[in-house]
């Protein structure tokens, strides 16, 4: 087999892919292979995969197939399949696509050059499972292109949620050392990232591995760091938010007014059913605290609707949550079965119309709501961290601190990716909001 020059990554699903994408990258980079926008052009070919949304494996082997042709016209094509699905299918998916080369576990992604050298030996190699000790070779993370320096802080999840395939696919809870993660961060700072995003599954129930420090001290210790200009974490997990963490909103501007805090229901049954372990009551009461602590906090979360069991009644409660929270965005789902998870054994599932006519109602609510939201920013000045092309010819586009998107238009020339710059709000869509570069600056 001939050693591969270029290579193609294909990513679906969350930040964690993302970053683990960037990390698939580095490690590539760093054997002198270069990365490639065209799958054509491409030696090595990987799917980082993604099991959140319905149907996972089965787009995952169509896509497979689709590769499969390009090893026509290159025998020594390389193909691995990464990420979430891989896990979930390992040493299967060597079964049913006779061209694919490897798999590699979410777990296993620094394991990469190993397989490929493997594979370059002539095996067919399978690196699934979770090693007691994960290591984070940062230092081989590819940033190139992006705008804002992502940090794993924790991986997998113990939680269980009765819908929730995560803790199959991304393994038990395991903590960084605060040492690592701070000095990443510093790493970041000093390569000119202005935003840093601190990364985990249940990003909020880090714990120094055998010491006391939990994720509020991490915030402050991230937050203290001098060049951090935006700090963000994502995903909350609700039960876990703790008065300190709240304090550390009021007490570092710097700390993003944005956070994704996913409530999933607005019914206490249901929430019990899902094995979230809050109520309805204790989410409220956080979101107050937050708002306390912040005023100018914008909330996202997400929402699953026909649950198995939800009644009408139960859609209602959701509704009324979302109404009186006013979220800045909802990712909202039908309910959808995922393999080897409790939910789908519950009673009573919820016919696929009623299932779709609640989302619609849901989306419906949350549309009109974050169009009044996004209108009363409509003559605001915001500092705008750039991301990349706008949706129009010339315009750019960024994120304000509490995350929403802007479409911007410069007027003398592009101002560069990464750097934050004042722009004034003109218009509001419900999903982005438009406006000019001011040529003042005004600090984040
Ligand atoms: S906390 Fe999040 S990742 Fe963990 S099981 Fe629940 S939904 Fe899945």
């Amino acid at each position: 087999m001939s050693r591969s020059n270029r290579f193609y990554i294909e990513t679906w699903g969350c930040q964690m892919n993302e970053l683990d994408s960037q990390r698939l990258a580095g490690q590539l980079m760093r054997q002198g292979m270069t990365p490639t926008r065209s799958v054509q052009e491409a030696d090595i070919v990987l799917l980082n995969s993604c099991s959140v949304r319905e149907k996972a494996e089965h787009k995952v082997f169509s896509r497979l197939g689709r590769y499969r042709l390009f090893k026509k016209a290159n025998p020594d094509l390389i193909i691995g399949l990464c990420g979430c699905v891989a896990q979930q299918v390992g040493e299967r998916a060597l079964a049913r696509v006779p061209d694919l080369d490897f798999v590699l576990g979410p777990a296993r992604v620094g394991e990469l050059g190993d397989v490929l050298a493997r594979r370059h030996q002539g095996e067919r190699v399978v690196a699934v499972g979770f090693p007691e000790r994960a290591d984070f070779d940062y230092d081989s993370i590819s940033r190139d292109g992006t705008h804002k320096g992502m940090v794993t802080v924790i991986e997998g999840c113990n939680k269980n949620c009765t819908f929730c395939i995560v803790p199959q696919t991304r393994g038990p809870e395991r903590c960084r050392p605060i040492a690592q993660i701070l000095r990443e961060v510093e790493q970041l700072v000093e390569q000119g990232f202005l935003e840093i995003e601190l990364l985990g599954q249940t990003v909020n129930h880090w714990r120094e591995p055998g010491g006391e420090q939990d994720f509020a001290h991490l915030l402050d210790r991230v937050a203290s760091i001098p060049g951090v200009e935006r700090l963000r974490f994502v995903t909350s997990y609700p039960r876990d938010f703790t008065p300190p963490m709240v304090k550390q909103f009021a007490r570092h501007p710097n700390i993003c007014p944005y956070l994704h805090l996913p409530v999933q229901s607005g019914s206490d049954r249901i929430l019990r059913l899902m094995g979230r372990g809050y109520t309805h009551g204790e989410y409220r009461e956080l979101v107050g605290q937050l708002r306390d602590a912040r005023p100018d906090i914008a909330l996202s979360t997400d929402i699953i609707v026909g649950f198995p069991g939800e009644t009408d009644g139960d859609f209602f409660e959701t509704l009324e949550l979302v109404g009186d929270l006013r979220f800045s965005s909802v990712f909202a789902f039908k309910f959808s079965p995922r393999p080897g998870t409790a939910a789908p054994r519950l009673d009573s599932p919820v016919n696929e119309e009623t299932g779709s006519r609640r989302l619609q109602e849901l989306l419906a609510l949350q549309e009109s709501i974050q169009r009044e939201l996004n209108e009363s920013l409509v003559g605001t000045e915001m500092p705008v961290l750039v991301t990349g092309r706008g949706n129009e010819p010339g315009a750019q586009a960024g994120r304000t601190t509490c995350h929403r998107i802007v479409h911007f238009h410069a007027h003398n020339g592009d101002t560069p990716l990464g750097s934050i710059t004042p722009v004034r709000i003109e218009k509001a869509n419900p999903h982005s909001l438009l406006g000019s570069r001011l040529l003042s600056s005004i600090s984040s």
